[in-house]
C-alpha cells in the first residue's frame, strides 16, 4: 500500500465512509484507518430521513437498500396511555418521507464494504497512536497493527471520524465538557417484541418512564425480527432498580404502560450493556491539516436519534470544504464547515434541553395540534435541521417557547 495519501480518514463508521466516498468521487487519494474489524457492535440504530440524501450523494444508498432494512416512516412518543405520532410524510421541509432502522454492525459493514470495493484502502485493526503535523498542516500518522507492528502514513489532510475514540480531540487536547448533565444508557437487543403489524411497524417508540426528569426508553424494531431496547436516565433514577443490569432493565420495563404491554414477553439476546457520560463537546472542529467529523465533534444525547445524521452531514460538509482546499482554493473552514454543522447541532440542542425540562412533552401531549407547527417539528425530527425557513431551526428556542406557552394557555 502507498503510505502517502491526500487524505487520511480515521474510523470507518458512517462519517468515515461518507467522507471517503465523496473525496474519491472528486479524484483524491484516500486511506481509511480503522481500529476494529467489521462487523462490530456500535449503538445508534435509528436513522433520520436526512440520512437518505447524504447516502444518495455519497453513492451508498443502493448498497444500503439491498440490505432490506425495515422502513422507519415516523416516530411515536408515549407517556402513560397517551401517544403522539409524527409521520415523515407530513413535513414542512421537502425531504425524504422515510429511512431505515439498522443494526449497526450490518449497516456500517455495508458502507465500509462499498467504499472498499471502489478501491479505497481500509487498514483494518490499525489504531492511531500518534500524529505529527508540520507547519503547512501535512501530517505523519503513526499506527499500530493487530500484532503490535508499526506503520506510518503521510497525508495532506486528516479527517477524524473516530467516534467515541475521539483520536484528535484526545491527542490535540480539544475535548471540552458537555453542558448536559451526566446520563447513562442501558440497552440490549430482544426477541419476542409484540410490535405493531402493518402501518407503523418500523417506527421508533420513545417512551417516557416516569415523571422525574424524563427518563425514557427507545424501542427500535429491525427487519431480522429482533428489536433494540434501551433506557436513558440520570444515574439516580437507575439506582432505584436492582443492581444486576439485566434485572434492572427488566424491572424498568414495568414502569410504563407502553413498555409493559409491548415488551412483556421479551428475551434479551445479549447481556445488557451500559454506557455513561457520552455527551461531550470539542474546543474547535478544525485546524491546519485536520477537521473533526461525527462523534469526534460534539455528541449531545440519543433522544432524537440525531447521531448518524450529524455524522454523515459533517462528513459531507467536511469533504466538500476539503475538496475546495485540495483544489487550491482557500475555504473558510469556520464559516463553511463549523458554523454550518453547529446550526444543526444547536437545533437539536434546543430540542434535547426542551425534552428533559418537559417543554417538548408538553407540546407533544397537548390537545393543540396546529398542522403547521406539527409539520415544522416533524422536519426537525426528520433531521432537516439546516432548513432556515423552518422557525424551529433558525429560532428554535423562541419557537419552542411560543408553542409551549400556547399549549399551557389551552390547558388552563
Ligand atoms: C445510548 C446511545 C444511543 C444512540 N442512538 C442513536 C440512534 O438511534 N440513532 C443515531 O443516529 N445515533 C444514535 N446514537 C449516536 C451514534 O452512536 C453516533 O452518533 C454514531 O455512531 C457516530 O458515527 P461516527 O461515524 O462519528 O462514529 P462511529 O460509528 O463510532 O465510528 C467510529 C469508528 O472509529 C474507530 N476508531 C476509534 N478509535 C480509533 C483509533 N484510535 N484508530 C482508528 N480507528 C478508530 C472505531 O473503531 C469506529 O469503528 C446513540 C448514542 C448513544 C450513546
Amino acid at each position: 500500500m502507498d503510505r502517502t495519501t491526500d487524505v487520511l480518514i480515521i474510523g470507518a463508521g458512517p462519517a468515515g465512509a461518507t467522507a471517503a466516498s465523496l473525496l474519491q468521487q472528486a479524484g483524491f487519494r484516500v486511506v481509511i484507518v480503522e481500529k476494529q474489524r467489521f462487523p462490530r457492535f456500535v449503538i445508534g440504530e435509528s436513522l433520520l430521513p436526512r440520512c437518505m440524501d447524504l447516502l444518495e450523494e455519497a453513492e451508498l444508498l443502493d448498497s444500503v437498500r439491498e440490505q432490506g432494512f425495515i422502513i422507519k416512516d415516523g416516530a411515536v412518543f408515549k407517556r402513560g396511555e397517551a401517544t403522539c405520532t409524527f409521520k415523515f410524510t407530513q413535513q414542512f421541509t421537502n425531504g425524504w418521507s422515510y429511512t431505515y432502522q439498522v443494526p449497526r454492525d450490518q449497516f456500517d459493514k455495508t458502507l465500509a464494504d462499498a467504499v472498499e470495493a471502489r478501491g479505497i484502502p481500509i487498514l483494518w485493526e490499525h489504531g492511531v497512536t500518534r500524529v505529527e503535523f508540520d507547519d503547512s498542516g501535512h501530517s505523519l500518522t503513526h499506527l499500530e497493527g493487530p500484532n503490535g507492528e508499526s506503520l506510518e502514513v503521510s497525508a495532506r489532510f486528516i479527517l477524524d471520524g473516530s467516534g467515541y475514540g475521539r483520536v484528535l480531540p484526545r491527542l490535540l487536547n480539544l475535548d471540552e465538557a458537555s453542558s448536559l448533565p451526566l446520563r447513562e444508557a442501558m440497552f440490549t437487543h430482544v426477541s419476542g417484541d409484540k410490535r405493531p403489524v402493518g402501518e407503523g411497524e418500523g417506527r421508533i417508540w420513545v417512551c417516557l418512564m416516569g415523571d422525574e426528569e424524563n427518563a425514557w426508553m427507545w424501542i427500535i424494531p429491525f427487519s431480522n425480527g429482533k428489536t433494540s431496547i434501551g433506557i436513558v436516565a440520570k444515574p439516580d433514577y437507575l439506582a432505584r432498580f436492582p443492581e444486576d443490569p439485566d434485572a434492572r432493565l427488566q424491572a424498568i420495563l414495568q414502569e410504563s404502560a407502553a413498555t409493559r404491554e409491548r415488551l412483556s414477553d421479551v428475551q434479551f439476546t445479549f447481556p445488557v450493556r451500559t454506557i455513561r457520560g457520552y455527551s461531550i463537546s470539542a474546543k474547535r472542529l478544525h485546524g491546519p491539516g485536520f477537521a473533526l467529523m461525527g462523534n469526534a465533534t460534539e455528541f449531545l444525547d440519543p433522544v432524537f436519534s440525531s447521531g448518524v445524521t450529524l455524522a454523515m452531514e459533517s462528513a459531507n460538509r467536511a469533504a466538500k470544504t476539503l475538496i475546495r482546499q485540495l483544489n487550491g482554493e482557500q475555504p473558510d473552514w469556520e464559516k463553511e464547515y463549523a458554523e454550518h454543522l453547529m446550526m444543526g447541532v444547536n437545533t437539536f440542542r434546543t430540542f434535547v434541553n426542551a425534552w428533559y425540562d418537559d417543554r417538548l412533552p408538553t407540546i407533544f401531549f397537548s390537545p393543540m395540534k396546529e398542522e403547521i407547527f406539527q409539520d415544522q417539528i416533524c422536519s426537525v425530527l426528520a433531521g432537516y435541521v439546516w432548513d432556515e425557513n423552518n422557525p424551529f431551526v433558525g429560532q428554535s428556542e423562541r419557537s419552542v417557547n411560543t408553542i409551549v406557552n400556547a399549549c399551557k394557555v389551552l390547558a388552563d
